[in-house]
């Protein structure tokens, strides 16, 4: 009880009095305490609150029914570079806006028309969000919010940051990091924001792809690869007019839409300038490239009916026709521009459904290996068989490998593939004389580096589990790639042959840098390309295949003569020194159970 509200009567005796009067006090001194410490708890909180106030991220100001300032916190100040003795508890709401003013943050706007919008938002009484960008470029995230019995507390964040950021990643959603262009999702949606302004005329898009892109990148690296499509981008960008726009779509393809009327002639007539300019020969980072290209065209003229609500699924399909037309004109090889035509669709559905069933073929045991004799002149026997995969498809029936090998290494199965062709071809040779040797053929997409283990260690690992020694095996590359230009190939065929493989170069004299190929690596054998052994006897490729044969008898390496189909081939190869024969004449390829029967059969034509 309180000392004030100590009853006074009934009146007491003196010591009672007394008693009660020290209990007063007693509690008088209890009370004191008790208001001393709520004192220092509400200091200790004031003190929290404050330095609340005072560091969080956003600007606060609130402001009371009478439109003063009831407090402000160091945030807003520093975000407007107020003077703190202006923007101080009591100031009015006037000489707030008017100091703002003053300071520049209200561009053509006076104190009065500032002061008048903000009481305008005010008046609705209801709490309200907008954005307010200041003369310097940052951009303020505004919040109002109304309290109860008047006034309003109103928070400012500096959103700049945060805006530029998403503005950044939106930028990239939509753009080539390498070149800067817009990619394909950008393309799509600026034709189908285009689409109802084309109405009476039309698009003409152009897919443009620089050939042997990948092998490029594989083989002189990645910042080269990424120079030579900045100054590609460069080189396509200077080609259109403006409102045309140049896309990169991926690797080395690009896409330029031509705002004209549907006319393959004026796509055609841009096609070339485009080619010109790709074609140009170029110093990509102290190198000389020389970049090939082809395009494919695809046009669509847009009615002046033609309803907008589909545009997304138009643009689409105009740039998958496109996009057909010029994979049509790189698988093709023939003319460099293409116009889209329908039946290439029924093509491309056709392939689609070969490579679904390539996908499966591996698992559902469609695939095989044959085998076909190599025969030795000097030792008159089948010194080897040359593993050859083949596809038989339930309804397809045999796929050759012609068509397959090409589309598994387009589609990266080659590596599973191969892995498999080797270990099936090893395991079965382990079981052949010790005489006969197998011979192997590699795809370069198997020496590049992969998620899964590296060349030499599959086929460690394949000879391991057959128990064939390594000299009984050999592995065939083909010099169509340029292979040799990357120190990462060359590490892998020394480690092959570190394992004692031997090493064949196939199809010799078709490739890209034959002679150059026998520097580089010490092979063991070459295997002349059967296109000149196919013309034989006659007197160009006589000449050709005894120069090779004279390149492989001066190097040390052996000479294989692959494709012998007659006797009169077959004594032009041995007349010019040739020492082993692979042909039809010999046998053709076959499988694993008749091998038994052909190392019997296969010598006699020699002695024929
Ligand atoms: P290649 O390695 O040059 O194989 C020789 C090709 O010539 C084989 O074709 C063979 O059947 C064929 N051939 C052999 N003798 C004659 C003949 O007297 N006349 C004719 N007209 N042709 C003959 P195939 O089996 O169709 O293979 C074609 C190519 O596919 C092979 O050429 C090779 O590059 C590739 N290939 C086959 N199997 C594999 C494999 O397991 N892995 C890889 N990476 N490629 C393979
Ligand atoms: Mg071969
Ligand atoms: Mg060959």
């Amino acid at each position: 009880m309180a000392w004030w509200r100590v009853p006074t009567s009934p009146p007491l005796p003196n010591h009672a009095l007394l008693e009660a009067e020290l209990q007063a006090l007693e509690g008088f001194r209890a009370d004191m305490a008790e208001i001393e410490m709520r004192g220092q708890e509400l200091e200790e909180t004031h003190a929290r609150l404050a330095a609340a106030l005072h560091t969080m991220p956003h600007g606060l100001i609130m402001l009371d029914a009478d439109e003063r300032v009831v407090l402000c916190n160091n945030r807003l100040r520093a975000l407007f570079g107020v003077d703190p003795d202006i923007v101080r508890s009591g100031a009015t709401l006037a000489q707030v806006v008017d100091h703002s003013v003053a300071l520049g943050n209200h561009p053509s706007a006076s104190t009065m028309q500032a002061l008048t919008a903000m009481r305008g938002r005010m008046a609705h009484g209801v709490a309200c969000a907008f954005e307010q960008s200041l003369p310097d470029g940052r951009l303020l995230a505004v919040h109002w919010e109304p309290m109860q019995g008047g006034g309003w507390v109103c928070t400012y964040e500096d959103i700049t940051a945060r805006v530029a950021a998403t503005e950044r990643a939106a930028h990239l959603a939509r753009h080539d990091s390498t070149t800067g262009l817009p990619n394909r999702m950008a393309l799509i949606e600026a034709m189908q924001v285009a689409w109802p302004s084309r109405r009476g005329s039309g698009f003409n898009l152009l897919c443009l792809e620089i050939e042997r892109f990948q092998e490029l990148s594989d083989t002189c690296g990645l910042p080269v690869a990424d120079e030579l499509l900045r100054l590609t981008a460069e080189r396509l960008t200077a080609c259109v007019r403006g409102g045309d726009l140049v896309a990169h779509l991926r690797g080395g393809g690009f896409a330029v839409l031509q705002l004209a009327s549907a006319n393959p002639d004026l796509a055609r007539h841009l096609a070339r300038r485009l080619l010109d300019a790709v074609q140009a020969p170029l110093l990509v980072r102290g190198r000389m490239v020389l970049p090939s290209a082809r395009l494919g065209i695809a046009t669509r003229d847009i009615d002046l009916l033609d309803p907008c609500g589909d545009a997304l699924e138009s643009a689409q399909e105009l740039l998958r026709n496109a996009s057909l037309a010029v994979t049509r004109a790189v698988e093709d090889g023939g003319e460099r521009i293409t116009l889209y035509a329908p039946d290439m669709d029924r093509r491309a559905q056709a392939r689609h459904l070969l490579e679904m069933d390539l996908r499966a073929a591996l698992s559902a045991g469609q695939l095989r290996v044959y085998y076909q004799p190599l025969v030795s002149v000097a030792r008159r026997s089948v010194v080897g068989f040359e593993a050859l995969l083949r596809w038989e498809h339930p309804e397809r029936g045999f796929v050759s490998p012609g068509v397959f090998i090409p589309l598994a290494e387009e589609l990266g199965l080659i590596t599973d593939i191969g892995a498999w062709a080797l270990r099936t071809a090893c395991a079965e040779a382990a079981r052949w004389p010790d005489s006969v040797k197998v011979a192997v053929n590699l795809s370069p997409v198997q020496f590049k580096r992969g998620p899964g283990p590296e060349l030499q260690h599959i086929v460690a690992d394949a000879l391991g589990r057959s128990g064939l020694p390594a000299a009984r095996l050999e592995l065939e590359i083909t010099e169509s790639l340029r292979l040799m230009e990357d120190a990462h190939t060359l590490d892998i065929l020394h480690a092959l042959r570190a394992l004692g493989a031997g090493i064949a170069l196939d199809d010799f004299g078709t490739g890209y840098s034959s002679l150059s190929y026998l520097r580089s690596f010490p092979f063991d054998k070459l295997k002349i390309d059967q296109s000149f052994v196919r013309s034989l006897p006659e007197a160009e490729s006589t000449a050709i295949v005894r120069a090779i044969s004279a390149l492989g008898a001066s190097l040390g390496i052996a000479t294989v003569a692959e494709g012998i189909e007659t006797p009169a081939q077959l004594a032009a190869l041995v007349a010019e020194g040739c020492d082993i024969m692979q042909g039809y004449l010999f046998g053709k390829p076959s499988p694993a159970c008749d091998i038994p029967a052909v190392l019997v059969s296969a010598k006699l034509p020699l002695s024929g």
